[in-house]
Protein backbone atom coordinates (compact mmCIF):
# COMPACT_ATOMS: atom_id res chain seq x y z
CA UNK A 1 0.00 0.00 0.00
CA UNK A 2 2.52 2.63 1.10
CA UNK A 3 4.53 1.60 -2.51
CA UNK A 4 1.02 2.84 -4.47
CA UNK A 5 1.27 6.20 -2.26
CA UNK A 6 4.83 6.64 -2.83
CA UNK A 7 4.16 6.02 -6.89
CA UNK A 8 0.99 8.02 -6.86
CA UNK A 9 2.88 11.02 -5.49
CA UNK A 10 5.57 10.42 -7.89
CA UNK A 11 3.19 10.59 -10.88
CA UNK A 12 1.24 13.89 -9.37
CA UNK A 13 4.78 15.34 -9.46
CA UNK A 14 5.41 14.13 -12.86
CA UNK A 15 2.14 16.47 -13.89
CA UNK A 16 2.91 19.26 -12.09
CA UNK A 17 6.26 19.46 -13.27
CA UNK A 18 5.18 18.99 -17.12
CA UNK A 19 1.58 21.66 -16.56
CA UNK A 20 3.94 24.27 -14.36
CA UNK A 21 6.74 23.90 -17.71
CA UNK A 22 4.16 24.63 -19.97
CA UNK A 23 2.72 27.54 -18.32
CA UNK A 24 6.14 28.95 -17.85
CA UNK A 25 6.56 28.33 -21.77
CA UNK A 26 3.34 30.10 -22.66
CA UNK A 27 4.41 33.30 -20.06
CA UNK A 28 8.30 33.26 -21.57
CA UNK A 29 6.41 33.36 -24.79
CA UNK A 30 3.97 35.40 -24.86
CA UNK A 31 3.15 38.01 -27.10
CA UNK A 32 4.81 40.92 -25.57
CA UNK A 33 2.92 44.11 -28.41
CA UNK A 34 4.95 45.74 -30.95
CA UNK A 35 8.82 44.90 -30.59
CA UNK A 36 10.09 42.36 -32.85
CA UNK A 37 12.06 39.15 -30.26
CA UNK A 38 15.63 39.51 -31.81
CA UNK A 39 15.46 43.09 -29.70
CA UNK A 40 14.31 41.58 -26.92
CA UNK A 41 17.30 38.76 -27.09
CA UNK A 42 19.53 41.83 -27.08
CA UNK A 43 18.08 43.09 -23.42
CA UNK A 44 20.67 40.92 -21.90
CA UNK A 45 23.52 41.66 -23.88
CA UNK A 46 23.67 45.43 -23.68
CA UNK A 47 27.10 46.42 -23.43
CA UNK A 48 28.13 50.29 -23.20
CA UNK A 49 27.26 52.43 -25.72
CA UNK A 50 30.11 54.95 -25.84
CA UNK A 51 30.47 58.31 -27.88
CA UNK A 52 33.18 61.09 -27.38
CA UNK A 53 32.38 64.34 -28.08
CA UNK A 54 34.79 67.35 -29.24
CA UNK A 55 37.73 65.16 -29.92
CA UNK A 56 39.62 64.55 -33.12
CA UNK A 57 36.78 62.57 -35.09
CA UNK A 58 34.72 65.13 -34.58
CA UNK A 59 33.47 67.83 -37.09
CA UNK A 60 36.12 70.73 -37.20
CA UNK A 61 34.05 73.87 -37.77
CA UNK A 62 31.56 72.79 -35.12
CA UNK A 63 34.07 71.97 -32.62
CA UNK A 64 35.94 75.79 -33.08
CA UNK A 65 32.16 76.62 -32.54
CA UNK A 66 31.72 74.56 -29.31
CA UNK A 67 35.13 75.58 -28.15
CA UNK A 68 33.95 79.37 -28.78
CA UNK A 69 30.74 79.02 -27.03
CA UNK A 70 31.64 77.32 -23.82
CA UNK A 71 34.17 80.35 -23.26
CA UNK A 72 31.62 82.85 -23.73
CA UNK A 73 28.37 81.19 -22.17
CA UNK A 74 27.59 81.94 -18.35
CA UNK A 75 27.27 78.07 -16.29
CA UNK A 76 25.53 77.04 -13.05
CA UNK A 77 26.02 73.86 -11.69
CA UNK A 78 23.30 71.57 -10.48
CA UNK A 79 23.02 68.59 -8.72
CA UNK A 80 23.21 64.99 -10.06
CA UNK A 81 19.14 63.94 -10.88
CA UNK A 82 18.16 67.85 -11.61
CA UNK A 83 17.58 68.26 -15.52
CA UNK A 84 20.30 69.98 -17.34
CA UNK A 85 19.26 72.96 -19.35
CA UNK A 86 19.56 76.55 -21.40
CA UNK A 87 18.50 79.78 -20.48
CA UNK A 88 18.52 82.33 -23.58
CA UNK A 89 17.60 85.64 -21.19
CA UNK A 90 20.22 85.00 -19.19
CA UNK A 91 22.76 83.30 -21.52
CA UNK A 92 23.86 80.27 -18.92
CA UNK A 93 24.15 76.84 -19.39
CA UNK A 94 22.51 74.74 -15.89
CA UNK A 95 24.76 71.74 -15.80
CA UNK A 96 26.50 69.24 -13.20
CA UNK A 97 30.16 69.84 -12.93
CA UNK A 98 30.68 65.66 -14.14
CA UNK A 99 28.65 66.85 -17.63
CA UNK A 100 30.79 70.25 -18.17
CA UNK A 101 34.00 68.50 -17.23
CA UNK A 102 33.49 65.64 -19.18
CA UNK A 103 31.55 67.39 -22.47
CA UNK A 104 28.93 64.84 -22.06
CA UNK A 105 26.36 64.42 -24.40
CA UNK A 106 24.26 67.35 -22.03
CA UNK A 107 26.54 69.39 -22.14
CA UNK A 108 27.19 69.64 -25.52
CA UNK A 109 22.90 70.13 -26.18
CA UNK A 110 23.00 72.85 -23.98
CA UNK A 111 25.70 74.78 -25.88
CA UNK A 112 23.84 73.29 -28.83
CA UNK A 113 21.42 75.77 -27.75
CA UNK A 114 23.81 78.67 -26.67
CA UNK A 115 25.23 78.60 -30.13
CA UNK A 116 21.93 78.87 -31.74
CA UNK A 117 21.18 81.79 -29.98
CA UNK A 118 24.24 83.34 -31.22
CA UNK A 119 23.94 82.56 -34.92
CA UNK A 120 20.75 84.47 -33.73
CA UNK A 121 23.18 87.63 -33.81
CA UNK A 122 23.75 87.33 -30.15
CA UNK A 123 20.11 88.07 -29.09
CA UNK A 124 17.50 86.52 -27.12
CA UNK A 125 16.23 84.43 -29.58
CA UNK A 126 17.17 81.03 -32.02
CA UNK A 127 18.48 80.93 -35.36
CA UNK A 128 16.40 77.30 -35.29
CA UNK A 129 13.25 79.34 -35.38
CA UNK A 130 13.75 81.63 -38.60
CA UNK A 131 12.63 81.21 -42.06
CA UNK A 132 16.43 79.08 -43.12
CA UNK A 133 16.26 76.69 -40.61
CA UNK A 134 12.41 76.14 -40.69
CA UNK A 135 12.24 75.52 -44.27
CA UNK A 136 15.46 72.89 -44.43
CA UNK A 137 13.81 70.95 -41.00
CA UNK A 138 10.11 70.72 -42.85
CA UNK A 139 11.61 69.36 -45.68
CA UNK A 140 13.66 66.84 -44.19
CA UNK A 141 10.61 65.70 -41.49
CA UNK A 142 8.19 64.95 -44.71
CA UNK A 143 10.97 63.17 -46.71
CA UNK A 144 11.55 61.48 -42.72
CA UNK A 145 8.06 60.43 -42.23
CA UNK A 146 8.04 58.69 -45.91
CA UNK A 147 10.82 56.79 -45.80
CA UNK A 148 11.77 55.66 -42.24
CA UNK A 149 11.37 52.78 -40.86
CA UNK A 150 11.80 51.79 -37.28
CA UNK A 151 12.52 48.19 -37.81
CA UNK A 152 15.15 49.07 -39.63
CA UNK A 153 16.69 51.29 -36.95
CA UNK A 154 16.40 48.84 -33.99
CA UNK A 155 17.86 46.22 -36.56
CA UNK A 156 21.53 48.30 -36.27
CA UNK A 157 23.32 50.51 -33.28
CA UNK A 158 21.97 53.99 -33.91
CA UNK A 159 18.99 54.01 -32.02
CA UNK A 160 21.31 54.01 -29.23
CA UNK A 161 22.88 57.88 -29.88
CA UNK A 162 20.95 59.83 -27.36
CA UNK A 163 20.69 62.66 -29.65
CA UNK A 164 18.94 60.10 -32.46
CA UNK A 165 16.41 59.12 -30.05
CA UNK A 166 15.46 62.52 -29.26
CA UNK A 167 15.00 63.67 -33.12
CA UNK A 168 13.06 60.62 -33.68
CA UNK A 169 10.66 61.67 -30.71
CA UNK A 170 10.51 65.11 -32.44
CA UNK A 171 10.09 64.33 -36.01
CA UNK A 172 7.53 62.00 -35.29
CA UNK A 173 5.70 64.18 -32.67
CA UNK A 174 2.41 63.88 -34.42
CA UNK A 175 2.57 60.45 -35.27
CA UNK A 176 1.51 58.23 -32.79
CA UNK A 177 1.76 55.02 -33.84
CA UNK A 178 5.04 55.44 -34.79
CA UNK A 179 6.02 57.09 -30.93
CA UNK A 180 4.08 54.16 -29.15
CA UNK A 181 6.40 51.94 -31.59
CA UNK A 182 9.69 53.66 -29.95
CA UNK A 183 9.05 53.65 -26.74
CA UNK A 184 8.21 49.91 -26.84
CA UNK A 185 11.54 49.63 -28.60
CA UNK A 186 13.47 51.72 -26.45
CA UNK A 187 11.85 50.16 -23.08
CA UNK A 188 12.35 46.04 -25.16
CA UNK A 189 15.91 47.44 -25.35
CA UNK A 190 16.47 48.62 -22.20
CA UNK A 191 18.81 51.02 -23.21
CA UNK A 192 18.60 55.02 -21.85
CA UNK A 193 17.41 57.49 -24.32
CA UNK A 194 16.38 61.25 -24.46
CA UNK A 195 12.72 62.57 -25.16
CA UNK A 196 12.00 65.75 -24.32
CA UNK A 197 8.24 66.77 -22.33
CA UNK A 198 5.18 65.86 -24.54
CA UNK A 199 3.98 69.56 -23.47
CA UNK A 200 6.66 71.46 -24.28
CA UNK A 201 7.36 70.00 -27.69
CA UNK A 202 3.81 70.23 -28.79
CA UNK A 203 5.15 73.69 -30.17
CA UNK A 204 6.66 73.12 -33.56
CA UNK A 205 9.55 76.12 -32.77
CA UNK A 206 10.19 74.07 -29.67
CA UNK A 207 11.10 70.85 -31.53
CA UNK A 208 12.58 72.61 -34.22
CA UNK A 209 15.20 74.22 -31.48
CA UNK A 210 15.61 70.94 -29.64
CA UNK A 211 16.72 69.13 -33.33
CA UNK A 212 18.78 71.85 -34.19
CA UNK A 213 21.23 70.72 -30.72
CA UNK A 214 20.95 67.25 -31.12
CA UNK A 215 22.46 67.50 -34.61
CA UNK A 216 24.90 69.87 -33.65
CA UNK A 217 25.42 67.05 -30.46
CA UNK A 218 26.18 64.30 -33.22
CA UNK A 219 28.26 66.68 -35.41
CA UNK A 220 30.31 66.88 -32.32
CA UNK A 221 30.51 63.47 -31.63
CA UNK A 222 32.94 60.51 -32.92
CA UNK A 223 29.89 58.18 -33.60
CA UNK A 224 30.14 57.84 -37.51
CA UNK A 225 26.52 55.99 -37.66
CA UNK A 226 24.84 58.20 -36.02
CA UNK A 227 26.96 61.25 -38.89
CA UNK A 228 25.57 58.89 -41.40
CA UNK A 229 21.88 58.70 -39.96
CA UNK A 230 21.93 62.47 -40.23
CA UNK A 231 23.51 62.68 -43.58
CA UNK A 232 20.64 60.25 -44.40
CA UNK A 233 17.72 61.94 -43.06
CA UNK A 234 18.07 65.37 -41.94
CA UNK A 235 20.61 66.49 -44.47
CA UNK A 236 19.18 69.98 -45.31
CA UNK A 237 19.01 70.74 -41.80
CA UNK A 238 22.19 70.07 -40.95
CA UNK A 239 23.60 71.57 -44.09
CA UNK A 240 22.04 74.91 -42.91
CA UNK A 241 23.45 74.68 -39.38
CA UNK A 242 27.09 74.31 -41.02
CA UNK A 243 26.59 76.45 -43.41
CA UNK A 244 25.47 79.04 -40.39
CA UNK A 245 28.38 78.24 -38.29
CA UNK A 246 30.63 78.48 -41.28
CA UNK A 247 29.98 81.83 -41.80
CA UNK A 248 31.08 83.17 -38.59
CA UNK A 249 34.72 83.56 -37.09
CA UNK A 250 34.80 81.70 -33.82
ZN1 LIG B 1 17.37 71.17 -25.31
Amino acid sequence: MKRVARLFLLLLFLAAAVTGSFYLYLYTHRNSGAVASALLAGFTSISPYKVAYAGPDSDPLCRQAYAFVKNNTGVCFIENGDSSRYNPQENIVYLTEKALLADSAEAVHEFGHALDRYLNGEESGYFSRGETFSQAYALDCARMQESFQAQDLFEAETYRNLAISDILFSVFYQDTAMTNTLIASYNASGVPYWRHDENYMSGLEKRQTEVFADIFVVLLSDDQQAQNFIQEFLPESKEVLHCAVSKREW
